[in-house]
């Protein structure tokens, strides 16, 4: 984090895991985004970029707050009249808490970049026989305050998203992983691909953990950074059953069955673990890498 920082790579806050980005570091997202936009398997994936905020409707739908509470950020509105008001700067002005004068919004903040998607895909109608794929950005939000700049409260996932039937999500994904194994290959990174499971809450949390562990429906890519014990997860390639097609209401043609897989991109995670790998100075980076990131 100080490197990074002394580096004027990020600048600091006061906020644990939320920074500011240099022009040279959003070059290196940048360039990773567009190469990653440019992988074969992206080819006819529909693009969009969604705000860091998203339906609390939808978001409940999908069972966040059962799976996720800890890491979940809701938005607090004002809406009171001007007694209220006043009530509420006497609040702030003594130091008491003011936002108990507050009340939740319709909107809350985008934990995964994936979630707006399958409501869009719901509003088309049935899912048609080739699927519908997706390469899509957003801003998250995760509650997971640390002072290891590779676990960030606001990030950026780029994902691809798939929804069709079960034997094309699951081949679906195993397409993204080869190319995302190459790519990171060709940026110069260590890395090993393991299954891996979801932070869930609680004891009940751990069996679906367990689950999702022995079934490899998500699977990481760990990349080993100089000087860190533990690898970081960089990427993560995900089947998530009929999960979300249950809770937004998905159909394929004839009541055919719908399943959903996402390939998930940390674009803060890799430019830092590329920073990592081959310095601060990306002029001085090897050949293919500069090549890569444009
Ligand atoms: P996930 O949805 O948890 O599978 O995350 C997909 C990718 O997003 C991970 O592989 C990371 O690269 C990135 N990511 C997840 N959580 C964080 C975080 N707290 N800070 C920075 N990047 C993150
Ligand atoms: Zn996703």
């Amino acid at each position: 984090l100080d490197d990074l920082i002394a580096e004027g790579l990020i600048t600091a806050t006061g906020v644990a895991g939320l920074y500011g980005r240099s022009g040279r570091f959003e070059a290196i997202v940048d360039g990773l985004r567009r190469r990653i936009s440019a992988l074969p398997v992206a080819a006819q994936a529909e693009v969009f970029h969604f705000p860091p905020l998203m339906s609390r409707a939808v978001f409940e739908d999908n069972g966040y707050m059962s799976s996720f509470p800890h890491l979940a950020g809701v938005v607090a509105t004002f809406a009171g009249d001007e007694r209220e008001h006043r009530a509420l700067c006497e609040d702030l002005a003594s130091g008491v808490d003011w936002l108990c004068r507050c009340c939740s919004a319709d909107v809350v903040l985008t934990p995964a970049a994936c979630y707006p998607v399958y409501p869009l895909v719901a509003s088309r109608g049935p899912v048609p026989l080739e699927g519908a794929s997706f390469d899509i950005e957003s801003f998250c939000f995760r509650r997971e305050p640390s002072t290891d700049p590779f676990r960030l409260q606001s990030f950026r996932q780029k994902e691809f998203v798939f929804v069709g039937a079960p034997e094309q999500a699951t081949a679906r994904r195993a397409a993204w992983m080869a190319q995302a194994r190459d790519l990171a290959a060709d940026l110069g990174l260590r890395f090993s691909v393991e299954p891996a499971s979801d932070a869930f809450f609680g004891k009940g949390g751990r069996i679906a953990a367990g689950r999702q562990h022995e079934e490899e429906l998500k699977l990481e890519l760990l990349v080993s950074i100089p000087g860190r014990d533990q690898p970081v997860a960089c990427m993560s390639f995900n089947l998530h059953q009929d999960k979300f097609a249950l809770a937004c209401g998905l159909s394929g043609l004839k009541g055919a069955t719908v399943h959903s897989a996402c390939a998930g991109f940390g674009l803060e995670r890799l430019a830092m673990a590329l920073l990592a790998m081959h310095g601060a100075d990306p002029k001085a980076w090897p050949a293919e890498a500069r090549r890569l990131v444009g």
